[in-house]
């Protein structure tokens, strides 16, 4: 048998779809009596209670509600009806069934305010915010994942550039990184016309060492030796590295060629004179070096690999010369621009 409905119940039928679709709950309140005078009631039943526990006063609501949520509520139903704000919205916990706190949100308005004859609707809707919650909740350890991983990285990240850049013996720079910035170093001297100087230290009969001592007690020789140099640079613009076994380079840019060999000698005299301390014998053994000073004057148009060539070639000749001492690379002859008749 067919149906026939007025307008106003296709209008209400028309309301339940939409509220049931959307996961609203439908409420009113009489502002002048506290009643709650329409829903609440799939809240009621979400939260696990019956049609007897549904409540008829709004006092009644606030007996569930989260005691640290009631005063932001009332705050925010008052500032709507004082009129501060055209509609009023709070989030809130309601105790369910089991004693637990499930998230709700309300949204309202006052639709029909009558001062003279006391009825004061105000009506709104309530909603689930488990959802939002738990995404918030997922988000929120989602990102605490992400944090400690970035953390992670960001190490792993420090220690790469570290292996990277640096000789996990002494600490010091190491070949790879020398060599850029040998380059970058020449490029920027020539660029301002300045000096750049270049030290290429050699342990002398390093073979001794090892031969006598052993290969550990070898490496704490090397890595003493780096340190006496980084003593005799603190005060220096300087770069110690590590061209490999017992070799070190010093960039000094800014430094002329004669002030790095007073430097360099400094550094040659100062260990000849302390030694080195090795922890593996206990004991303090004598060592020497013998330094090459280069300066970019030595190598004409030359790159850094030339300034390298340039101090190794002094080097050569310190050691040719009786080892434990410096020599430095000659300057290029300046051409003259002249040519003779
Ligand atoms: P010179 O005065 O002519 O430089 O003599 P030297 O004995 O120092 O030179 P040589 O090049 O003959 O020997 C260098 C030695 O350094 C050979 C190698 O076994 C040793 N060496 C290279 N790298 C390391 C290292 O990392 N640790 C240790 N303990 N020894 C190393
Ligand atoms: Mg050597
Ligand atoms: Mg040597």
């Amino acid at each position: 048998m067919h149906e026939f409905l007025t307008k106003q119940e296709l209008f209400e039928r028309r309301l339940d779809i939409a509220l049931e679709a959307s996961g609203l709950d439908l409420w009113e309140n009489d502002l002048s009596t506290g009643e709650v005078v329409f829903g609440l009631t799939k809240v009621f039943y979400q939260l696990g209670y019956t049609q007897q526990d549904v409540v008829a006063y709004v006092d009644d609501i606030y007996a569930l509600m989260h005691p640290d949520d009631i005063a932001a509520v009332k705050l925010a139903v008052e500032r709507h009806i004082d009129g501060q704000t055209l509609r009023y919205y709070s989030e809130f916990r309601l105790r369910n069934q089991t004693g637990e706190w499930v998230w709700f949100a309300n949204y309202g308005k006052i639709v029909d305010r009558d001062d003279h004859h006391g009825c004061n609707r105000f009506t709104g809707v309530c909603f689930s915010l488990e959802e939002q919650m738990r995404y918030k909740e997922e988000l929120n350890a989602l990102n605490a994942r992400l944090a400690a991983q970035n953390e992670q990285l960001e190490k792993m990240n420090q220690k790469l550039h570290r292996l990277a850049n640096y000789d996990p013996l002494t600490n010091t720079v190491n070949r790879r990184r020398l060599m850029e910035l040998g380059e970058e170093e020449v490029e920027r001297a020539r660029h301002f016309g300045e000096p750049l100087s270049f030290l290429l230290i050699d342990i002398d009969f390093f073979k001794i060492i090892n031969d006598t001592w052993g290969h550990l007690a070898g490496d704490q020789a090397i890595r003493a030796v780096a340190q006496r140099c980084e003593e005799e640079l603190k005060d220096h613009i300087a770069t110690l590295g590590r061209f490999g076994g017992e070799e070190f380079t010093v960039l000094l840019p800014s430094l002329p060629q004669a002030e790095a060999e007073v430097l360099a000698n400094q550094i040659c005299n100062f260990i000849d004179k302390e030694g080195v301390w090795l922890a593996e014998i206990g004991q303090i053994i004598p060592v020497t070096v013998s330094i090459g000073v280069a300066e970019l004057s030595c190598i004409g148009r030359g790159g850094f690999s030339e300034l390298i060539d340039a101090a190794d070639k002094a080097l050569y000749e310190a050691k040719r010369s009786g080892r434990n001492r410096v020599c430095r690379a000659p300057k290029m002859p300046l051409t003259s621009t002249f040519t003779a008749l």
